[in-house]
């Protein structure tokens, strides 16, 4: 069956890569390294976060022109609109657009650790896809969140809200990070119940710390099935085994994913290549051999 799998597989996915911005000369060091390996890969793009708050916006840009220099890649920015004004945005847009950037991961961005803007939000992110086609026929990825986002009235009225960015322009959804296979799958019938037509991509996260995971997994709202923790459980200073136990978690849900029929898979490396790259080099995705 396994071999049925992999001829069924092979050539019939494409991936894309997240990274996001380093913040020591350590993590700039494992940042390139990692890009130099998964780009051999030839994704569809790499794309690179945006620290919404930050006021990293130079900083994801300058790494998106150094990936494009070194990888010949596209290279896709995330750009937040929370705590940007719309005069600002709309210089940081342009810029893109002078500059040949076609693709953008439109996002509202996450609150301050604190909340002290959640009464201040003026702008979603649908405003903000419906700002981007204003100035440029952008191609446009959006965030979707299968178990619902943490902030979101209900289910129903998120959904509506990827609904809405889909009809102002969104040509891709990538969702949020999950475990629970069903919840993505029945989350994509949803999509079809009320429109929304474009491709929902799963985004993966090879877990290769499960503590970190935890704790994400508690600020963004994501489930960890409890047979997760039972395959974690003791691990937490055998960073070798827990590599191993991640990547056979995210090769068995690739496995059914693709068999429900997805395409692309977006990859969250957390700046990392090993399991990114020994995921796709399971599913047929290798760099191309050189002959001589
Ligand atoms: P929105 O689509 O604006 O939705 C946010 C919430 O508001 C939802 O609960 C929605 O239901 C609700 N909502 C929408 N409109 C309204 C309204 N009019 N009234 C009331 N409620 C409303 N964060 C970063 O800071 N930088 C990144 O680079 C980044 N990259 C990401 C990439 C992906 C693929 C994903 C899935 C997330 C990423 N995030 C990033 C996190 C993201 O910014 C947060 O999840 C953020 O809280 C929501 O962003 P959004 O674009 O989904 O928001």
């Amino acid at each position: 069956a396994l071999n049925q799998y992999l001829a069924e597989i092979k050539g019939n996915v494409t991936v894309s890569f997240e990274f996001f911005p380093p913040r020591s000369s350590d993590m700039e060091q494992m940042f390139w390294q990692s890009i130099q390996r998964l780009s051999q890969l030839k994704p569809s793009f790499i794309s690179v976060t945006y620290g919404a708050n930050s006021g990293e916006h130079q900083n994801t840009y300058s790494l998106i022109k150094e990936i494009n220099k070194r990888t010949g890649l596209v290279a896709v920015p995330h750009l937040t609109c929370i705590n940007t004004s719309p005069w600002e945005l709309h210089e940081i847009i342009q810029e893109y657009w002078h500059n040949g950037i076609r693709h953008i991961v439109a996002l509202r961005g996450d609150l301050p650790p604190d909340n002290s803007s959640r009464q201040n939000i003026t702008m979603y992110g649908l405003d903000l896809v419906v700002l981007l086609k204003k100035i440029g026929d952008f191609e446009i990825s959006v965030a979707a969140y299968p178990e619902v986002h943490p902030e979101a009235l209900s289910a129903q009225s998120d959904l509506i809200n990827l609904k809405k960015k889909v009809d102002a322009g969104a040509n891709r959804a990538i969702t949020q990070f999950f475990f629970d296979v069903e919840s993505y799958l029945r989350f994509r019938d949803r999509c079809l119940t009320v429109g929304i037509d474009i491709e929902i991509v799963p985004g993966i996260m090879p877990v290769f710390n499960f503590r970190q995971l935890q704790r994400f997994a508690t600020m963004t709202n994501v489930k960890i099935p409890l047979w997760m923790n039972t395959m974690f459980d003791g691990l937490d200073l055998d960073i070798e085994s827990s590599k191993l136990v991640g990547a056979s978690i995210a090769i068995e849900m690739i496995k059914i994913l693709s068999r429900e029929g997805v395409k692309h898979f977006h990859f969250y490396t957390l700046n990392r290549d090993e399991l990114t790259y020994t995921l796709c080099h399971i599913i047929g995705i290798r760099p191309e051999k050189i002959t001589i």
